[in-house]
Order: structure tokens, then C-alpha cells, then sequence
């Protein structure tokens, strides 16, 4: 099963596809976790993408299609994956088209998780994250066991630079010009489906089960 997750910052994709990854055992890739890996290890792909990140736009996609793609061949994925952040422009979606056509593969479900621009800022703005092991928090409507500490790793949790709310605005402009488009690409292939994201998060997992399938 190949998922690609769709819908803007903060709209819970994360928090979705790691319930998914659990549920039908399949890895979890996001590529904003993979951009934050390597800019804490300071390696050479981690000093490209860090500045774009910081000023809320998008790593050029030379950068970006690549390393998916390379992820996407690895062993692991050979029974499916859920795509997270990826693809976020329309060359990204059509070089993963094309990468998959070459094994007569495709995406089999493409989930667009709607939450309106005015909830987004809000919920950025209580996303607490753990740079360490990817998990996600949110001050009121996640919080971790203890203030600030990762329930699964006991890494410190942060507000990331670019969730506060300057460059929030500036993400969900560039979502709306650049990643928006995707959903039209996704309907033509007959594989989106749309979630009301502004549901609580058992309640958008369950929505999504159905659409998947036990
Ligand atoms: P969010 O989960 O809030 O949408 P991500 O963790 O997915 O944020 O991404 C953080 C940042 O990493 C993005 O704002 C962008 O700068 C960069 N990024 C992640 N995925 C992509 C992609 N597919 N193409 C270009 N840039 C990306
Ligand atoms: P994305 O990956 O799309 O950027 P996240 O999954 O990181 O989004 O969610 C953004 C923030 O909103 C996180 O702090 C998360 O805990 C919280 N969140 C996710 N889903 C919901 C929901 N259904 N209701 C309320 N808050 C949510
Ligand atoms: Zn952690």
C-alpha cells in the first residue's frame, strides 16, 4: 500500500501517518524529519535545505526528489510506504509518478487532510516537537506525560523555528501557490480522498481506516 499524505502545515499529516505506519506496518517517511536529521547532523544535504526551512519556503525540488527517491528504494519499502510532506510541488509528484510507472507501480491512496488556514496558526503555535526521535506533541491537545520532555525517547521538546507564527503565514502562503495544486493532480488519478482535519485526532484515524480498509 502507497500513501501520500496531502494537506497544509499543521493540518495533522504527521500525527495521521504515524497511526497509519502502526497500524499497516508500513514505514512512516517524512521528509521534513529528513531535512531536520541532517541539519542536526551538520552534513552537506542538512546546510542546503537549512536555510530554505528557516524562511518557511520549500527546499528546491532538486534537492528534494532525489533524496525521496532514494528513500523509497529502500528495503524496507517494498510492501508500501506512507509519504509525509512529499510531494509538495507538482515536478515532485511527477517524478514520483514517473519512478513508480518504471515497475508499473502507483500511489494507491492520496489523503488530503483539510483544516482551514485560520486554525492553522493556533495549532503551530502549541506543536511542541522532539528533533531526536520525530514524535509530535501539541501543548492542549497532546500533551506529553511531562511538560516538555519526548513521551518516547526522553529528548526535550521544542517549539521549531518555523512554527512560530511569521513564518507559519509565509508556509501557508507558499502551501496554497505550490502544494495546493496537488489535490487536482491526485483527483484525476481517481486515488484523493478528503478528511475534515478539524476533527479530533481519533476521529480523523478512524475516517481514514475506513477509506483504507481493515
Ligand atoms: P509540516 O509537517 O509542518 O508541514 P514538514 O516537517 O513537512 O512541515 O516540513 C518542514 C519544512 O521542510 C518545510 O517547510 C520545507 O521547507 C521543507 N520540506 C519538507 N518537505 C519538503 C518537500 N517535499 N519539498 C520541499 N521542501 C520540503
Ligand atoms: P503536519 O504534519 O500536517 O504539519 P502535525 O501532525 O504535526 O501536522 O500536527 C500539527 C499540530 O497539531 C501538532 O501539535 C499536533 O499534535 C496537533 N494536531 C494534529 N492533529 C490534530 C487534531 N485532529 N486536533 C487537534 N490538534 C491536532
Ligand atoms: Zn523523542
Amino acid at each position: 500500500m502507497k500513501i501520500v499524505m496531502l494537506g497544509a502545515p499543521g493540518a495533522g499529516k504527521g500525527t495521521q501517518a504515524d497511526k497509519i505506519a502502526e497500524k499497516y506496518n508500513i514505514p512512516h517517511i517524512s521528509t521534513g524529519d529528513i531535512f531536520r536529521s541532517n541539519i542536526k547532523a551538520g552534513t552537506e544535504l542538512g546546510k542546503k535545505a537549512k536555510s530554505f526551512i528557516d524562511q518557511g519556503l520549500l527546499v528546491p525540488d532538486e534537492v528534494t526528489i532525489g533524496m525521496l527517491l532514494d528513500r523509497i528504494h529502500e528495503a524496507d519499502c517494498e510492501n508500501g510506504y506512507i509519504l509525509d510532506g512529499f510531494p509538495r510541488t507538482i515536478p515532485q509528484a511527477e517524478s514520483l509518478t514517473a519512478a513508480l510507472k518504471e515497475n508499473g507501480e502507483a500511489i494507491d491512496f492520496a489523503l488530503d487532510v483539510e483544516v482551514p488556514d485560520a486554525n492553522i496558526v493556533n495549532r503551530m503555535a502549541g506543536r511542541r516537537a522532539c528533533l531526536k526521535c520525530g514524535a509530535t506533541y501539541h501543548t492542549e491537545f497532546a500533551a506529553p506525560k511531562k511538560e516538555g520532555i519526548c513521551d518516547k525517547c526522553g529528548s526535550e521538546l521544542v517549539l521549531r523555528d518555523d512554527d512560530k507564527p511569521e513564518t507559519v503565514q509565509k508556509r501557508l502562503e507558499v502551501y496554497h501557490e505550490q502544494t495546493h495544486p496537488l489535490i487536482d493532480y491526485y483527483k484525476k488519478k481517481g486515488v484523493l480522498h478528503a478528511i475534515d482535519g478539524t476533527l479530533s485526532m481519533e476521529t480523523v484515524f478512524k475516517n481514514i481506516v475506513d477509506i483504507l480498509g481493515a
